[in-house]
């Protein structure tokens, strides 16, 4: 079947329309619909539209809370705490986030860490407008059990994305977002759908035997990056988004979860550093801005972020290319019967 082309737009509207079709009020179907958005306009598939069946699945299931009101419930020094009220993460972080900008802009650093949220989506549209106003940040979430730990064979990690981002003057942010697994289960789950075989050494089936085919994949487990570093990266943001803030670890949120297909319930945490308050409040734009000039200079070599950017710019003057058959699954979800 052809593609399909939308503006981003049109995008938004058919992301809000079937998000309140389904139970969310405007204030909830509009945060999720910007970070689907967002990810359609920056070539990030596996976290735009593909990502609504989860969302309308956890809403019909009663697991969301499609009407939340997420509370500013606890500032101590620089520490934001919003409690999600059990509804999408977008909108929790919607109303933290100009909080942890004042306070990491009065005390040089401060967290946030939001509870009772379910969250679905791509860490770096969280990112990018705390560094836009100024501050470098780090975000983590976890997500439920994906990945063996190093030398195990069992999942007991999520894919727990860690992202980074730091503001430049007349640049727009420079920011990586990374699964802590070999590739994200977004990735995987779209190579299933697209029918297209992982590269080698991606996961496991469920007998533990190393396997491409991506089904078997989302059956079984993924591996960490690196061995044993992605292993105690993926470690480190369980205790990050979970004990440190009063939240679940993956193997809890399983425990929890009714695997409706759509994001368990858990926590996240965001800290913020604002550069003028560290050290060299003149010259430490400039100073990265070296670094980042070398990086470039080597031939092959790019930023991250660089290629997101790219597709932004693409994205503006040539739209969202929507398969037609992938179109008509979404306007499914608004029938009577339309389902995850
Ligand atoms: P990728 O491996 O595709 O990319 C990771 C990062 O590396 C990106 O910032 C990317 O920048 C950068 N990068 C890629 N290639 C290069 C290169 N050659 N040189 C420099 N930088 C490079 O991402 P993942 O598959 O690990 O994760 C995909 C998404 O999944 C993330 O957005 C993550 O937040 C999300 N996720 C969400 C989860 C959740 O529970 N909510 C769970 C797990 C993942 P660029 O984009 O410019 O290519």
């Amino acid at each position: 079947m052809s593609d399909l082309t939308f503006t981003l737009d049109e995008v938004h509207a058919l992301a809000t329309s079937v998000l309140s079709h389904n139970g969310c009020n405007a204030a909830n179907a509009a945060a999720v619909a910007d970070v689907i958005t967002a990810a359609e306009r920056d070539g990030c598939h596996s976290h735009g539209l593909m990502r609504l069946a989860g969302y309308v699945a956890s809403l019909k299931s009663g697991k969301v809370n499609g009407h939340a009101e997420p509370t500013v419930d606890k500032i101590a020094g620089a520490v934001v705490r919003v409690d999600g009220d059990s509804g999408f993460a977008p909108l929790a972080l919607a109303c933290g986030r100009e909080p942890l900008i004042d306070a990491a802009k009065t005390s040089g650093i401060a967290a946030l860490a939001l509870t009772d949220i379910h969250h679905f989506a791509a860490l770096w549209t969280e990112i990018e407008p705390i560094a836009e106003a100024g501050l470098c940040a780090l975000a983590c979430v976890s997500y439920k059990p994906a990945v063996i730990p190093a030398g195990g064979s069992k999942p007991l990690y999520g894919t727990n994305p860690l992202a980074f981002g730091w503001p430049r003057e007349d640049n727009p942010p420079v920011i990586f977002d990374q699964a802590s697994s070999v590739m994200a289960r977004g990735e995987v789950m779209l190579a299933a759908r697209e029918g297209k075989a992982l590269p080698a050494g991606v996961g496991v089936d469920k007998d533990g035997r190393e396997t491409t085919d991506p089904n078997e994949v989302l059956d079984g487990a993924l591996l960490a990056f690196g061995g044993h570093k992605g292993s105690s990266i993926a470690m480190m943001i369980e205790l990050f988004a979970g004990a440190l803030i009063g939240e679940c670890f993956s193997f809890e949120a399983a425990e929890r979860d009714n695997n409706d297909g759509g994001p368990p319930s858990g926590g996240e945490l965001i800290i913020a550093m604002d550069p003028q308050l560290f050290g060299d409040s003149e010259g430490w734009a400039a100073h990265a801005e070296k670094l980042f000039a070398q990086i470039e200079a080597q031939p092959g070599s790019r930023l991250p972020s660089a290629r997101r950017y790219s597709n932004r710019r693409e994205t503006a003057s040539a739209g969202v290319k929507l398969s037609a058959k992938v179109h008509d699954s979404i306007l499914a979800l608004c029938e009577p019967s339309g389902s995850a």
